[in-house]
């Protein structure tokens, strides 16, 4: 029998994925006025869901967003819908949009914040062959959104930016684009977070190369620390990663996955280094631990998940 199918949460009810909807008048679709966040459950728990809301909160209030629940409120739908799924190993979207409008920009026509929480399987193996292999990059022409602009600290529904890069990498044969900021110094890839490697220490970019704070990286960065390696936050140049020992990008989808070659530059010997394999294989770990996430079930709700 075939499975039934995913059903999403639109604004308090639940609707079968090829009926869920939003109104072609929604801003959000308009003018990608709104935010969002990409989070993983891993066997029955939501990583680091608390820093998630926390950024959705933070995103929502940097637009004058004034998202319909609160971040208690907003646990329900995004756990429930999981449940409804069956799924304990998932990718789930949140989704905030500034609502039903008019034809002009103007925020202030919109009356209700839509509010969407989709959810879809990801087996905890998603993406193990190019964790194993590594990816290539270019070095993008398109420069991440400045920081005084639409930057990418805000996790916002407009992500042409990220998409021009990622365009351009795919027609260049790579597999994605570093993006700099705009007074050259590297930020981050079109939907991950960069670090690198060199003779044993990590060094990832700050925020005011205007990447999004990602969860992963935070995770990564304590990771890192727990691991006992020295691990700092500072300006990198493209120079410096095309000569780093290692590279890896960080994600919620991603995890982490080695950078092998970069403008054409062979990264290291161009094969996964030791020091991220050590945080891949420490990641792995702890992903799924109830401390490092929000555990949906009780003991005795446990469910068996669909495929
Ligand atoms: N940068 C951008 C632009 C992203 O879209 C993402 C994915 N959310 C990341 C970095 C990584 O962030 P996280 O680890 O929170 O997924």
């Amino acid at each position: 029998m075939a499975d039934k199918e995913l059903v999403v949460y639109v604004d308090g009810d639940w609707v079968v994925k090829s009926q869920a909807s939003v109104s072609v008048y929604d801003h959000g679709f308009l003018y990608g006025d709104g935010v969002f966040e990409g989070i993983r459950a891993y066997d029955g728990v939501i990583f680091r869901f608390q820093e998630h809301l926390e950024r959705l909160y933070n995103s929502a209030k940097s637009i004058k967003l004034q998202i319909p629940l609160s971040p208690e409120e907003m646990t329900r739908p995004a756990v429930d819908t999981l449940k409804r799924n069956k799924l304990n190993d998932a990718y789930i979207r949140l989704i905030i949009t500034r609502g039903v409008g008019d034809l002009g920009v103007d925020p202030r026509k919109c009356r209700t914040p839509s509010v969407m929480v989709m959810t879809e399987p990801v087996d905890p193996t998603y993406g193990s062959v190019a964790n194993q292999k590594g990816i290539t990059a270019i070095i993008s022409s398109f420069r991440r959104d400045m920081v005084d602009a639409t930057t990418h600290e805000i996790k916002s529904l407009n992500y042409l930016n990220s998409v021009l890069a990622k365009l351009e990498a795919t027609d260049a044969g790579a597999d994605d684009a570093v993006m700099l900021d705009r007074s050259g110094f590297v930020s981050e890839a079109t939907t991950t977070n960069i670090f690198i490697v060199k003779k044993d220490e990590l060094f990832t970019p700050p925020t005011s190369a205007g990447i999004l704070p990602g969860v992963t990286r935070k995770r990564v960065i304590k990771l890192a620390r727990e691991l006992g390696y020295n691990m700092y936050e500072k300006g990198l140049t493209p120079y410096e990663v095309t000569i780093a020992d290692e590279a890896f990008l960080t994600g919620t989808l991603a995890e982490i996955v080695p950078l092998v070659k970069v403008r054409g530059i062979v990264i290291g010997d161009g094969r996964p280094g030791p020091v991220t394999k050590s945080i891949m294989d420490a990641f792995v770990k702890i992903r799924s631990d109830p401390r490092d996430g929000l555990p949906i079930y009780e003991k005795t709700e446990r469910i068996v998940s669909r495929k």
